[in-house]
């Protein structure tokens, strides 16, 4: 099936019959495939740590075996991550047309760099539907400070420009930090004003070389602001915001808030990879990460890993590995995850617990409860979760 009818399959799925994808519990819909680990840059909050490839990559049959093997369990989208993708670009080629042709979607996380005009047309003709990529201030040096590399703000703004040229959908990820994310307003007008019609705005996580920079994470406060301010922006724009990196209910909070506030933009915050089914973080629930060297981990900012498809099949990884059946477990949530009355839609985010705590069921600190009891947001009313992958 072409991936337009796909995506009308979904969507109609999702807006008519109100169910999940396939309506089924623990599938794998969503599956984050990093192809490599190698990059060229050195961000200095990758939450993978990326620069130099792995020693044992999969190869092109591996990696068509995993993808055939996610098929039969139900896989509806994969996005391809790194380090940078488009280092392994013949590789990521082949993988988007394979993925294409069994109907399932593909997206790609880039920092841009690598995107010509010749690579945009061929990722297109693929089949990719979307492209990630990243711009972190609207000053050029701040940009580049956190990219870790002078001149990349201009390279990804011309990458975006290239894509959108030939209508590549880009979604633009965008990091909040303490002291750049009252920067967002300016931020969301420059990528309008680009042509964007999609932002994903990122927090921290402290996974990887995020550790060394959570000094410089949002508060509580400067978060619940800009939830808010992002809702209320929401209003008067034809751009779609969502949030990012362990914030998994934002959708479902913004689109609780326009019903509450009695204001537009429902429709805008239902996009396709956005699911009907109340977990929260779907970490091991309906998601899992590939790493370039096969290892299996419930999330990308999850880092346990679960299993090794050279080692066991992903089928069998996915059915018996200890920490997703825990994972899919919402009673096994330890501190105020565990007596919490989102337990069952929230859960918290995973990654996050475990960064903080080094125990992946306990409490998440990022908590927006106080959030959602102030707006009336009731446990029953989560009914989707967000693309919170990395
Ligand atoms: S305590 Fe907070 S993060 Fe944990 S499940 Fe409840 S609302 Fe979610
Ligand atoms: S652990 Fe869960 S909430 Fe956190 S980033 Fe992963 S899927 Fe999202």
């Amino acid at each position: 099936m072409g991936t337009f009818l796909k995506m009308l399959e979904l969507q109609l799925r999702q807006s008519l019959l109100g169910q999940g994808l396939k309506g089924e519990p623990n599938t794998p819909l969503i599956v984050s495939y990093a192809v490599t680990r190698a990059c060229n840059l050195t961000c200095i909050h990758c939450h993978v740590s990326a620069r130099q490839a792995m020693p044992d990559e999969l190869n092109l049959k591996e990696a068509k075996m995993a993808i055939e093997e996610m098929h039969s369990l139900g896989t509806e989208a994969v996005i391809f991550s790194g380090g940078e993708p488009l280092i392994r670009k013949d590789f990521v080629l082949q993988l988007i047309e394979y993925c294409t042709d069994l109907g399932i979607i593909t997206a790609m996380l880039s920092n841009g760099l690598l995107m010509t005009p010749h690579t945009a047309l061929q990722l297109q003709e693929a089949g990719l539907k979307v492209v990630g990529m990243p711009i972190d201030s609207v000053v050029p040096e701040k940009h580049d400070y956190i990219r870790n590399l002078p001149g990349t703000f201009e390279k990804t703004v011309q990458a975006i420009k290239t894509c959108l040229a030939i209508d590549l959908e880009v979604v633009v990820t965008t990091m909040a930090l303490k002291d750049t994310y009252t920067e967002m307003p300016k931020r969301l007008e420059f990528l309008y004003d680009l042509g964007v019609d999609e932002a994903a705005v990122y927090d921290l996580v402290p996974v990887g070389r995020g550790k060394d920079v959570m000094d410089n994470a949002m508060t509580m406060e400067q978060r619940v602001n800009l939830i808010r301010w992002l809702q209320s922006r929401q209003e008067d724009t034809e751009m779609t915001f969502t949030m990012s990196g362990g914030t998994p209910l934002y959708p479902e909070i913004a689109s609780e808030m326009h019903r509450n506030h009695g204001t537009k933009a429902k429709d805008l915050l239902i996009k396709e990879f956005w699911i009907h089914k109340g977990i929260g973080c779907h970490a091991g629930n309906m998601y899992f990460s590939l790493r370039p060297n096969g290892d299996v981990y419930p999330c990308t900012f999850l880092p346990l890993k679960v299993g090794n498809i050279r080692e066991q099949s992903l089928t069998q990884i996915w059915r018996n590995a200890p920490v997703l059946n825990t994972l899919r477990q919402r009673h096994t949530l330890k501190g105020n995850c565990g007596s919490c009355e989102y337990r069952e839609s929230c859960g918290g985010c995973r990654g996050r617990a475990y960064a903080c705590t080094g125990d992946y069921l306990e409490t998440d600190p990022v908590c927006l409860r106080d959030l959602m009891r102030q707006e009336g947001i009731a446990p029953t009313d989560v009914k989707r979760f967000g693309w919170c992958v990395g």
